[in-house]
């Protein structure tokens, strides 16, 4: 443990379901701290006292994060160690507690973080998509046009997806990636990580939501959700529409050629491809 005599920003990750996933450092890092700040302190409470930490608790949440930090900051100057969590799993992520960090290494306080339960790693590490390389968006926009334009812009996306959702709205929100990635997607549907009713439900998009509107309790519970890839999803074939290859081509060859190869491609009749492409063709 490293909390020393001078201020110090400990940012700890905490459970997000099963409390046994707190590790010890964790633990050491909150008994020793002088205060430790929390979303909702009844939430945080009982995880201290199930561990026997006897911390004093200040609540740092979205409406008042802003208002706080340079009170916090001018603490942690004055030598104080504070440890910061959120509800569950890592601060930050999702969650409140970045402007105290930024503010913290922009003042020139030693920020340690100390790692543990993230629902995005947990989901993706169980439910066996490629995770070299993955794109975490979050909580997609609630509004539906902005939801729209987001998954528009992540349709050709061949990085594995990773977004939380919450229970109101996961079976819209499985509806509307079937419909803008195709029903055909894979994706997994991660419920309750850490749980006892822990579940990955693997199926196409399609699939996927016939199995959340089987039982309108299999909507209840904290979801990840994980897509896979464009590329991966059409198996090494890239996702493209036909109108912009099209355009594309033009840029660079004559109509018939471009014509020629988007037909070959399987993306049309080479004639009428051909009539779309004189149509389109950029003048010299
Ligand atoms: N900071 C947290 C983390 O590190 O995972 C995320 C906080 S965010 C406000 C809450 C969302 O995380 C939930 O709506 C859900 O999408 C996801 N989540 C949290 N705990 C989960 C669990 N046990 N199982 C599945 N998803 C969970």
């Amino acid at each position: 443990m490293n909390a020393s005599s001078k201020g110090e920003l400990f940012v700890v990750a905490t459970p997000i379901g099963n409390l046994g996933d707190i590790s010890p450092r964790a633990l050491e890092v909150l008994r020793a701290a002088d205060l430790v700040l929390c979303e909702d302190t009844r939430v945080s409470r009982r995880l201290l006292d199930a561990h026997g930490v006897k911390a004093r608790l200040s609540s740092l949440h979205v409406h008042n994060e802003s208002r706080r930090v340079r009170k916090l900051v001018q603490a942690l100057r004055a030598g104080r160690v504070l440890a910061l969590i959120s509800d569950a799993g890592t601060p930050v992520i999702s969650d409140p507690g970045r402007k105290l960090v930024a503010a913290a290494h922009e003042a020139g306080i030693p920020v340690a973080s100390v790692p543990g339960p993230n629902a995005a790693a947990a989901a993706l590490a169980g439910a066996g998509f490629d995770a070299d390389r993955f794109v975490f968006e979050g909580f997609l926009p609630s509004r539906k046009a902005a939801r729209g334009a987001r998954l528009e812009e992540l349709r050709h996306e061949v990085r594995t997806l990773v977004l939380y959702e919450a229970p109101h709205r996961i079976a819209v929100t499985i509806g509307d990636l079937a419909r803008i990635f195709g029903e055909n997607r894979r994706a997994c549907l991660v419920k309750e990580l850490t749980k006892v009713n822990e579940r990955f439900v693997h199926g196409s998009l399609e699939e996927i939501g016939r199995w959340l509107a089987g039982d309108a309790r299999r909507c209840k519970g904290e979801f990840v959700v994980v897509v896979a890839g464009a590329e991966a999803a059409g198996r090494g074939e890239l996702v493209v529409n036909v109108e912009e290859l099209l355009e594309r081509l033009l840029e660079h060859l004559p109509a018939r050629a471009a014509a020629g190869i988007v037909a070959g491609l399987g993306g049309g009749k080479r004639n009428s491809l051909y009539r779309k492409a004189l149509k389109s063709a950029p003048l010299d």
